[in-house]
């Protein structure tokens, strides 16, 4: 991704979580860091509808799925903010593909296999019970 286009998004993603952790709410101060919702290490997407601003969580999250309060409020994101995050994509040239980024998510938390560990703060997962509806 280009720097000058990438500093923008971010810009434009604090603003839309009102410059806080998408995962932990904390204010974003210093480290800012774009996170694949469904690791990009699954499934290579790159649309805005998957991106979202974390600090620190971001390293401890790594390739993790998320836990279930973090897919709550994903979910939650994608509906309530699906216009804000089309006009993001246009204003930073950005790719918009909320169907496909709910499909896949869906899909992966629907096939879920019990006792998958899913990041949940710092250090701390909780362990799948099985399929998760997304
Ligand atoms: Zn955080």
């Amino acid at each position: 991704m280009g720097h000058r286009r990438a500093k923008r998004l971010v810009g434009e993603l604090s603003d839309l979580q009102h410059h806080e952790c998408f995962y932990c709410g904390d204010r974003l101060t210093g480290r800012r860091e774009v996170d694949h919702f469904l690791a990009w290490s699954r499934w290579p997407n790159d649309a805005i509808e998957n991106l979202v601003l974390a600090d620190r969580c971001n390293g401890h999250k790594s390739n993790h799925l998320a836990a279930t309060e973090h897919l709550l409020r994903w979910r939650t994101r994608l509906a309530a903010a699906a216009t804000d995050l089309r006009t993001i994509a246009a204003t930073t040239d950005w790719l918009t593909d909320p169907d496909r980024t709910h499909a896949l998510v869906h899909t992966t938390y629907t096939h879920m296999v019990a006792g998958t560990p899913l990041w949940l703060r710092g250090t701390e997962f909780e362990l799948a019970s099985g399929p998760t509806l997304a």
